[in-house]
């Protein structure tokens, strides 16, 4: 699972809102390094908080339609993302899908049958790496806000610059699970 904002593209600038597909920057080395992932059989769903809509910033359609646009961007680089969930709540609404609430992970397992442990949450803000921990899954931590302290008393699981330093960390991880798994149809 992958946040968007300051993950797969750009941060707005100023906390803001990504209000139009023309704004829209990739940032290469995080795309590449999922295209990496994608090579080695992985597969991403995008969990992503866009209050823009509840704050009547940007609508929903328009979101809607840069996600398209997006998934269709990462498609044609061999990226398949299977599914994109978003919380288009205002903060004050208490819903329980804005991260750090887990209910887009909740969903997003129980829609598509994985389990929330045997995956990782890729994301850009500390709160990224608290969610996970509400979640249940270990997170991946990028870009330059990874060593701030998001409280709570949580610590994301891996750290580093770009997703292509976590890609080997990534797959070693995935490979303990593997083992354990044969280990346990072995018995
Ligand atoms: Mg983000
Ligand atoms: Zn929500």
């Amino acid at each position: 699972m992958i946040d968007r904002d300051g993950t797969i593209n750009r941060r707005p600038p100023n906390g803001g809102y990504l209000t139009r597909w023309d704004d829209f920057v990739w940032l290469e080395d995080n795309v590449e390094a999922m295209q990496q992932l994608a090579k080695a059989g992985y597969r991403f769903i995008v969990i992503s908080n866009q209050a823009g809509i509840g704050r009547g910033i940007v609508d929903r359609a328009t979101v809607d339609d840069i996600n398209r646009r997006m998934v269709a961007g990462l498609s044609a680089r061999g990226i398949d993302i299977v599914d994109v969930y978003i919380c288009p709540h205002h903060p004050d609404d208490n819903c329980d899908c804005r991260k750090p609430a887990p209910g887009m992970f909740r969903r997003a397992a129980h829609e598509h049958s994985f389990q929330i442990d045997r995956s990782v949450y890729i994301g850009d803000d500390p709160r990224d790496a608290v969610a996970a921990h509400n979640a249940g899954c270990p997170s991946v931590l990028i870009g330059p806000d990874r060593d701030v302290d998001p409280g709570d008393g949580v610590t994301a699981t891996f750290r580093s610059e770009t997703l292509l330093c976590a890609v080997a960390w990534i797959e070693k991880l995935f490979g303990t699970w593997v083992k354990a798994e044969n280990a346990i149809r072995k018995e």
